[in-house]
């Protein structure tokens, strides 16, 4: 690549999260394949991040390669409004089957954010057209994370998603303590009483509790109890509140269940998904809801859901997700992913024991190393660059989760170069 380029890139071209003024260094990627990133200069990096939850059969999967493809010569795209296409209520279909048995009306939209926009307002919408106006703000737990746009930052965790900034723009909800009892262990009453008082005190004005099922993702790479699900879903069912899952992160299969929600043997009113929707070839989510959700909007006023994006139900994206979701169910993912946490409780753990690591976390294809300290990201990530593979840390948190096709070997080798970078470069790694 022309270093003008690069230049051109550093002064130009906002990154997720970075500074115009000072941007830490990017590498150019040329290809992708399997679960291989090839940088321009040649050196192929295993990625360690599926590119954010997201290509959970590797790049240039043939089969997806081949539906994308035929797509392509029908159509790209086509609008929404008053036409539908086959790949749509195949996909729609799919979503049905797949999601807990009540969720049943299929929303399209164009990104995760967006889906947590689409799940909001379907709830204010529920209410409103129920006799409940005044049901319009959400309670939450804190350490989430729902996405960038206004509705969706509204319902991240206040300190990490900097909610001093928006203040006066960002509408305010309710904000539970973050659940403390561990995935698989129990959850006693006292660790839900924080969102219990605010359910007792404020439902009258509480749409819906939304989070993320079981995993907490790039709000703090968090796992919790399962029970805790339980009892919030009960306690919004005492005090009249729907529940929404945002499981744009951990559904189609990577905590080890289809979608998180089934560890604890739970259905929201309404479930977001997106991310690995498509097998990470195209922008797109969903928004699956009840039976209940969809009848109660549709009927008084306005009769109508208030929600049409542009892109709505894309075909090319639809292709991708039916042949993603196509592919997960007819292979052996379960297993996949089984092995995967296997591997990772093995070979992660050794981290365990080095000065600079808090503590070592796994759950399905999910891998958490935390350091006591933050990173220094442009150390570290030269360092993972230089060793062959790709992880993108935030935080004080290394993690990864891979591609499901990742094999032995390769997962070997990432977690493997996680421990001795972190052994052989303590001081490198992270700032004081
Ligand atoms: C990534 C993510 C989002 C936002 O999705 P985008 O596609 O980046 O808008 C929302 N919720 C969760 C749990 C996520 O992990």
């Amino acid at each position: 690549m022309n270093p003008t380029a690069l230049q051109f890139d550093s002064q130009h071209i906002w990154h997720p999260y970075t500074s115009l003024k000072n941007p830490l260094p990017v590498y150019p990627v040329k290809e992708a394949k399997g679960v291989y990133l090839y940088l321009e200069d040649g050196r192929a990096l295993i990625d360690g991040m599926a590119s954010w939850w997201c290509m959970i059969h590797g790049y240039q999967h043939p089969v997806m390669n081949q539906a994308l493809k035929n797509q392509i010569d029908l159509m790209s795209h086509v609008m929404f409004g008053g036409i539908t296409h086959q790949p749509a209520i195949d996909l729609a279909e799919k979503l049905v089957k797949m999601t807990p048995k009540q969720l049943n009306r299929v929303f399209f939209a164009d990104s995760g954010s967006v889906a947590v926009e689409v799940a909001l307002k379907m709830a204010i919408q529920y209410w409103y057209t129920a006799g409940y106006p005044e049901k319009k703000h959400f309670v939450t737990i804190r350490n989430g994370y729902h996405g960038d746009t206004f509705g969706a930052m509204s319902v991240c965790d206040p300190i990490t998603g900097m909610h001093s900034l928006y203040r006066g723009v960002l509408p305010e909800h309710y904000f539970a303590d973050k659940p403390i009892c561990r995935f698989g262990e129990a959850c006693c009453d006292e660790q839900i009483a924080s969102l219990e008082q605010i359910l007792k005190r404020h439902h009258h004005h509480i749409a819906a509790l939304i989070l993320e099922p079981v995993v907490q993702g790039a709000g703090g790479m968090w796992f919790y109890s399962a029970d805790y699900l339980i009892k919030a879903v009960e306690l919004c069912q005492t005090y009249d509140v729907l529940v929404i899952f945002d499981e744009i992160a951990t559904g189609f299969g990577r905590t080890g269940k289809l979608f998180a929600a089934e560890h604890a043997d739970i259905c929201p009113d309404i479930m977001c998904l997106g991310k690995a929707l498509t097998g990470g070839y195209l922008t797109m989510s969903a928004v699956v809801a009840t039976e209940k959700v969809g009848n109660t909007i549709s009927q008084g006023k306005p009769g109508v859901f208030m929600h049409g994006p542009t892109f709505m139900g894309n075909p090319l994206s639809c292709a991708a997700a039916n042949a993603s979701i196509d592919l997960l169910l007819n292979s052996d993912w379960k297993n996949k992913v089984f092995n995967i946490e296997k591997k990772l409780k093995k070979q992660l753990t050794q981290c365990a024991q080095l000065d600079i690591v808090q503590e070592v976390r796994v759950l399905g294809a999910i891998g958490v190393v935390e350091l006591k300290k933050t990173v220094n990201m442009k150390n570290i990530q030269r360092l993972f660059v230089e060793a062959g593979i790709w992880l993108r840390p935030f935080g004080k948190l290394i993690y990864l989760m891979p591609p499901y096709i990742i094999t032995d070997d390769q997962l070997q080798q990432l977690a493997g170069t996680i421990y001795s970078i972190l052994k052989n470069h303590p001081n490198e790694v992270t700032v004081e």
